[in-house]
């Protein structure tokens, strides 16, 4: 099938290094326009024969528009496609009961949040040990901030700048070619994030990742002492819960409790001191998710009785 772009035709589909299961559609755009030495961005537009698109959350939704462009230039099985797309995966944590397009639970990322820019989490082992490292679609869950596979913390940000990591930006200086591996690499400083350090999370938030992710996976099943026959149901109360902790004013003092409790990371503190009231638990930074997380453990062993003692210690529930 011929495509035509901006006066450039290709008489054939382009054969891309295929797909990852699970793997982001962003890092498998960028894994392929690195490799041919060309922009992502550039390539998007090949692609999707429009320039803007590389702009949009093309992990979560495309038009049938774009979704035929692709088809018409790429090898690839529309099935393969769409199974990739979160918004067709993201029933066990969101079901899409109408037409929204937003999916709940996922970071924004590249978006600006009031001059703060979001970031995907990534495993630095997973993306080590990968004989082709790739970014996953998990990475992008809100409520997950440990890996199931090495038990060591997520990272949302360049170790050694502080950078957020987005897939977006890639520039070269004119005669520099790309290296196939470049996405490894911080955007801002180059550090390579397979070098990034392997924390451990405490017990709590370990055990509690366990729990959301087999959650995930299954559907359906135990966390603490409720079970859940749709696994939504459950991510719906976290996602209030949550919300509650790190994005109400009136939640405040409990985050303050469940900080000094935890021993959480000094940082986090005035991080939520800084969250505005119309934030969702999947705006923030890794760092403050996991308060909620660990303390949605906590509470779930005997529900709801922690829960009211802890609201009654910190008072004025
Ligand atoms: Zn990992
Ligand atoms: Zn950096």
């Amino acid at each position: 099938m011929k495509t035509k772009y901006q006066g450039l035709e290709l008489s054939y589909q382009l054969q891309l290094l295929p797909i990852y299961k699970n793997e982001l559609i962003r890092s498998w755009l960028v894994r392929n326009a690195l490799y041919l030495n060309m922009k992502p961005s550039q390539l998007s537009t090949i692609i999707f024969q429009n320039t803007d698109i590389w702009k949009s959350d093309i992990d979560v939704q495309l038009s049938r528009r774009s979704i035929q462009s692709l088809l018409n230039t790429v090898e690839i099985r529309e099935e393969d496609l769409l199974k990739h797309l979160l918004s067709s995966k993201c029933e066990h944590f969101y079901p899409h009961l109408n037409e929204s397009k937003q999916v709940k639970w996922l970071l924004q990322i590249g978006v600006h949040q009031r001059g703060k820019k979001n970031s995907l989490q990534y495993c630095p082992a997973c993306i080590a040990s990968d004989k082709v490292p790739y970014f996953r679609a998990c990475w992008r869950l809100g409520f997950l901030t440990s890996c199931h596979i090495h038990d060591i913390c997520l990272l949302d940000s360049c170790p050694n700048c502080n950078s957020p990591i987005d897939l977006f930006r890639y520039n070269k200086t004119n005669n520099k070619h790309f290296e196939p591996l470049d996405y490894l690499g911080c955007n801002q400083c180059s550090f390579d994030l397979r070098e990034s350090p392997r924390i451990k999370p405490s017990y709590y938030e370990l055990e509690a990742n366990k729990e959301h992710f087999k959650l995930l996976v299954e559907g359906h099943g135990s966390i603490g002492n409720l079970d859940f026959n749709y696994s939504h149901l459950y991510y719906d109360g976290l996602k209030r819960i949550m919300s509650f902790i790190l994005c109400s004013k009136n939640g405040i003092e409990l985050f303050k409790y469940i900080f000094n409790k935890y021993d959480l990371d000094d940082d986090c503190i005035r991080e939520r001191m800084e969250v505005s009231r119309h934030s969702e638990p999947e705006h923030l930074s890794i760092n403050i998710r996991k308060a909620g997380v660990i303390f949605s453990y906590y509470i779930t062993r005997d529900w709801p009785i922690k829960l009211h003692q802890n609201m009654q210690e910190v008072g004025d529930y």
